[in-house]
C-alpha cells in the first residue's frame, strides 16, 4: 500500500518520501502468494477496482522489467455441489463483467497437466489472473521508484508522530503536506485511537513454498478447488453456496475451524506457493500449527500431482481486515490519511485503490497534499 500510495503521488509530480521501519518491507507484502487476483472480487465497485489496479500493475511491471507471468486461473471442481456453484458464477459472468469459461476435463489437463485428474468435472477458466513474485517486486520496486519517479526511501526510519507538516520518523524531523499512513497490522504507533474505533482487526495465515522445480515442472494457471469457492465473495450469490458450505462443515471440520482453503502459485525458479489458513485476533500466536500444514497439503494433494514434493520454507503473514469496507480510510488530523490494509486482497487492489484515495486526496486539498 505505501509503494502504490507513493507511486500514485510521484506519477502526478509529487515530493514523495516513504518511510519503512525496517531494514526492508517483510510484512504481508512480502508473505504472500504473489497473486493478483480480480476473479475473487465481487461484481461491481470491489472488481472495477481489481480490473483498474490490474492495468496499472502492468504498466508498473512492464517499465520496471520485473517477473510475472500472466497464467490466468482455474478453480477446479471435483464433486457435483463445485460444479454447480462455478456454473451458477458462469451463468451470470457477463451480465456481472466477468470474463471467463468452463473447462471440460482434458481442456483443464491440456493447460495445466499437474492437475489430478481422478474425479475432476471441470474448471472455470479466468485469463485476468497474473502471478508475481512478492519478495521481489517489494524489494525491487523501491529502487525503480527512486530511479524513475525520485522517490526518496528512509529505511530503519519509524514514523512516529505528524503534527502538520512536520512528520517525526527516525527520530528526525521532516516537512510534508500529506502523511499516507500505510502501516499494515500495526495499529499502535501512529493514531491507536482512530484504529481502535475502525472495526478492523487481524488475520494471521499460515504459507508454505516447495523445492525450487526450474523449468521443468511448470503448474501453469494459478489453482483453486472447492474450498475456496466458499472464500472468496465473487460466489457469494450462488444459489448452490449454502449447501457446499453445509458440506464442508459435516465433511471437513478442520478445514472450516482453521479457516483453511487451498490455492497454489508459482514463481520464476518453479518453487510453488501453497495455503493457506485464517486465524483471527486473539488466536493469533507467533507459534505455527503444524497441524494446520498438513491439512493444506492433504486438500492440495487432491488437485495437484506435484512430483516428489518437499517444503522448502514455512512461514506465516498477518494482514489487517474490515468486515464491510474495501479499504478502511480515515483522516485522523490535519493532513493526515489512514488506509489500511485491503484485507486478503491488498496484493491485487492496492494500485487501484492508492490510485483512487491519492486522486480524491488531492482534489479534496486543492491539490495541495503530497
Ligand atoms: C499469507 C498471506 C497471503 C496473501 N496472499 C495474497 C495474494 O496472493 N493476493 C492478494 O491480493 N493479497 C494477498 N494477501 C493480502 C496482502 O498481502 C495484503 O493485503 C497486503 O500485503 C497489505 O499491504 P500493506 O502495505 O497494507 O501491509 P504490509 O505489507 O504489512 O506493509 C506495512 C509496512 O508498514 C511498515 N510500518 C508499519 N508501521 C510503520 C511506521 N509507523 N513507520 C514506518 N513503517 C511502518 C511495516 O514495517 C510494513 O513494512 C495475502 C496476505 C497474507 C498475509
Amino acid at each position: 500500500m505505501g509503494l502504490a500510495h507513493a507511486y500514485a503521488l510521484a506519477r502526478r509530480g509529487r515530493s514523495v518520501v516513504v518511510f519503512e521501519r525496517q531494514s526492508r518491507a517483510q510484512g504481508a507484502s512480502v508473505r504472500n502468494f504473489g497473486m493478483l487476483w480480480p476473479i475473487g472480487q465481487p461484481k461491481g465497485l470491489p472488481r472495477q477496482v481489481a480490473m483498474q489496479s490490474r492495468g496499472i500493475w502492468l504498466d508498473v511491471l512492464r517499465e520496471s522489467g520485473l517477473w510475472h507471468e500472466q497464467t490466468g486461473s482455474l478453480h477446479l471442481a471435483y464433486r457435483e455441489d463445485e460444479e454447480a456453484v462455478l456454473r451458477e458464477f458462469l451463468d451470470a459472468a457477463p451480465r456481472d463483467g466477468y470474463e471467463c469459461e468452463w473447462l471440460a476435463p482434458h481442456r483443464v489437463l491440456d493447460c495445466a497437466p499437474l492437475v489430478n485428474p481422478e474425479n475432476l468435472r471441470g474448471a472455470l477458466w479466468s485469463p485476468s489472473e497474473i502471478c508475481i513474485d512478492p519478495r521481489q517486486v517489494v524489494a525491487a520496486l523501491p529502487d525503480w521508484l527512486e530511479r524513475n519517479y525520485g522517490v526518496r526511501f528512509e529505511f530503519n526510519c519509524a514514523a512516529t508522530a505528524y503534527d502538520h507538516p512536520t512528520v517525526t520518523a527516525g527520530g528526525r524531523e521532516w516537512t510534508a503536506g500529506n502523511l499516507y499512513v500505510c502501516s499494515g497490522e500495526d495499529f499502535q504507533t501512529l493514531y491507536p485511537d482512530a484504529f481502535r474505533e475502525s472495526g478492523l482487526y487481524r488475520v494471521k495465515l499460515q504459507m508454505m513454498r516447495s523445492q525450487a522445480y526450474g523449468e521443468s515442472v511448470r503448474i501453469g494457471p494459478m489453482l483453486a478447488a472447492g474450498l475456496t469457492l466458499c472464500h472468496y465473495r465473487n460466489f457469494q450469490d450462488c444459489p448452490s453456496l449454502p449447501a457446499l458450505r453445509e458440506r464442508f462443515s459435516t465433511e471437513m471440520p478442520d478445514y472450516v475451524r482453521y479457516g483453511i482453503h487451498v490455492m497454489a502459485s508459482q514463481h520464476a525458479s518453479g518453487e510453488v506457493t501453497i495455503g493457506d489458513s485464517h486465524e483471527y485476533d486473539s488466536a493469533i500466536t507467533p507459534f505455527d500449527r503444524e497441524e494446520i500444514n498438513e491439512l493444506i497439503l492433504g486438500y492440495l494433494r487432491t488437485f495437484l500431482l506435484l512430483p516428489d514434493l518437499r517444503i522448502a520454507e514455512r512461514w506465516q503473514g498477518v494482514y489487517a481486515a474490515h468486515p464491510a469496507e474495501l479499504c478502511w480510510t480515515a483522516r485522523p488530523a490535519a493532513g493526515a490519511m489512514i488506509a489500511a490494509s485491503p484485507s486478503g486482497r491488498g496484493m491485487t487492489m492496492s494500485f487501484g485503490i492508492a490510485e483512487r484515495i491519492v486522486a480524491e486526496n488531492l482534489e479534496e486539498t486543492g491539490g495541495e497534499g503530497g
